[in-house]
């Protein structure tokens, strides 16, 4: 996880959501996304309240855990006391709200806007449809007075906390694309094992390790498909999109793929040029608000959007290809490939452990050996294939084979075993403490206590659970769907401590 939080650690997601029914301790797991835009673990923590000095020690605990480095940007899904511990220690991170965990917390303060689709898409476009500062400010203002909310104290929190959650005023850090919704969406629907009331710490840890398990082996596949497949395209692989399927997984060259089609469409503009530097004007056909300001310098192939694509999720923008193909650049600039959605995000990683495992002399000592047998069994098997007598052969063979093995090996190992145990007693008998002091030093580990955190006893039903689940009576199916996650049951969505 220390070596995930390396790579991936710059987007930090900490979601104190869900609870360990047993004990009512929150259980925070702290997620991140890795180059294949999935979920990667960096740790999980396990807290009985919310208090300020609660949240300074779990992210100081975690900050000493992970070598004292700190995320570009962490999403929470609450303000109020993790902002202020946020400040004290990660003062260079920005805290940003989870976008999900807000729409879930707005709609519940809608009132009887909630069923005015007109609102909605305006409160949407503020919340991420925005590109620019001053087309947000132009929107909101629209909707405030629109719909009459000038003196509603939960909009006036919201427009106070606008940096911490619209994407229009977050283009300067880095959030791998995960401020949209939707991506925000699946971190928090991580369904799989599903905890339930008698879940004790122990069951959870082994939640926990399956969950990693789960998630590792997803990213092992997709780093495998990468390394041993291209992606396919309708485009022809020239210049950066062919460039870009080498270096990118595959994951990150769809969204590059998509930049790429759009500057197709693109219509430019050289507003003036001076001493190598150029300055253009770049917009979709008969799209006024796709028009950005693009700066490209000749000398060193740098180019800078006015869109900010690059500074906030990490591949180039639509623009900014357009003007690099119109200057003949064929390759994407090293300087604008970040190494985190590259098919090398882990190369280190994968050098170091080729090494150990080098150093280790017992496993090297058999690959070989397994090598030839595998490939020995696989013809004998394929000479055996069409025949049904001589695939009866195999298999009874096999099975004496399986047997007479492990008769083998029980006794290879019985007899390893004495001897250590042999080893041992003359041990005992030569060291004059006594073993019983060892076995009393064990301590015992009790069950934590239930703990009475707030927002839990009397759930409300948020709007949309309503919706999905009318009146009716929920059934047991019904609540393993609903409202239990991998790491427990979600809290209330309409608890009012979002900020
Ligand atoms: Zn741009």
């Amino acid at each position: 996880m220390k070596e995930d939080f390396d790579i991936y650690g710059d987007v930090t997601i900490f979601d104190t959501t869900y609870r360990t029914n047993k004990y009512n301790l929150i259980c925070a797991p702290i997620v991140g996304v890795n180059s294949h835009w999935k979920n990667v673990m960096f740790g999980c923590a396990f807290i009985a309240d919310e208090k300020i000095e609660t949240f300074e020690w779990v992210l100081s605990t975690f900050k000493k855990s992970v070598g004292g480095s700190e995320p570009a940007s962490i999403f929470t899904d609450q303000d109020l006391a993790m902002s202020v511990a946020i400040q004290k220690v990660f003062p260079h991170s920005r805290h940003r709200l989870c976008i999900w965990h807000l729409i879930k917390n707005a709609v519940s303060r809608f009132g009887a806007l909630k069923r005015d689709t007109t609102f909605k898409d305006a409160f949407n476009k503020c919340l991420t449809g925005c590109v620019t500062e001053e087309e947000f400010e132009h929107c909101w203002t629209i909707m405030i007075t629109t719909y009459k909310l000038e003196n509603n104290r939960w909009f006036k929190r919201l427009y106070s906390l606008k940096e911490k959650w619209c994407t229009a005023l977050s283009k300067d850090f880095f959030s791998a694309g995960i401020l949209s919704s939707q991506r925000s969406e699946s971190a928090n629907n991580v369904v799989g094992f599903k905890a339930n009331k008698n879940t004790s710490l122990t069951d959870f840890f082994k939640i926990f390790k399956q969950t990693v398990t789960r998630w590792r082996n997803n990213e092992f596949d997709a780093d495998f498909k990468c390394s041993n497949s291209k992606p396919t395209s309708n485009l022809p692989f020239y210049g950066m999109i062919k460039h870009a399927a080498e270096v990118y997984t595959q994951t990150i060259f769809r969204y590059f793929e998509t930049e790429f089609e759009f500057s197709i469409g693109c219509v430019t503009n050289l507003q003036y040029q001076t001493q190598g530097y150029f300055f253009y004007e770049v917009k979709l056909e008969n799209n006024e608000a796709s028009k950005q300001k693009v700066t490209f310098n000749m000398a060193d192939s740098s180019i800078a959007c006015s869109c900010k694509n690059f500074e906030e999720v990490g591949w180039l923008c639509y623009h900014c290809i357009q003007m690099l193909q119109q200057h003949s650049i064929t390759k994407i600039p090293d300087r604008y490939i970040i190494m985190r959605w590259t098919k090398y995000a882990k190369a280190h990683v994968w050098r170091r452990r080729d090494e150990e495992s080098a150093n280790e002399r017992i496993p090297i000592k058999y690959i070989p050996w397994r090598q030839i047998m595998v490939r020995k069994g696989y013809n004998l098997i394929l000479k055996c294939q069409q025949h049904l007598e001589t695939k009866n052969l195999i298999e009874s063979e096999f099975k004496k084979l399986d047997i007479l093995a492990d008769e083998i090996r029980n006794g290879l190992e019985k007899e390893e075993q004495d001897a250590a145990s042999q080893e041992a007693e003359s041990m005992q008998q030569k060291n004059t403490t006594p073993t019983t002091e060892t076995e009393e030093q064990i301590p015992t580990v009790m069950d934590p206590e239930r703990e009475n955190t707030k927002g839990r006893s009397k759930r409300i039903k948020g709007h949309f659970e309503k919706g999905k689940q009318g009146n009716k009576k929920k059934t047991k199916a019904m609540t393993a769907k609903g409202d239990t996650r991998e790491f427990g049951t979600i809290t209330p969505i309409q608890n009012p401590k979002l900020f």
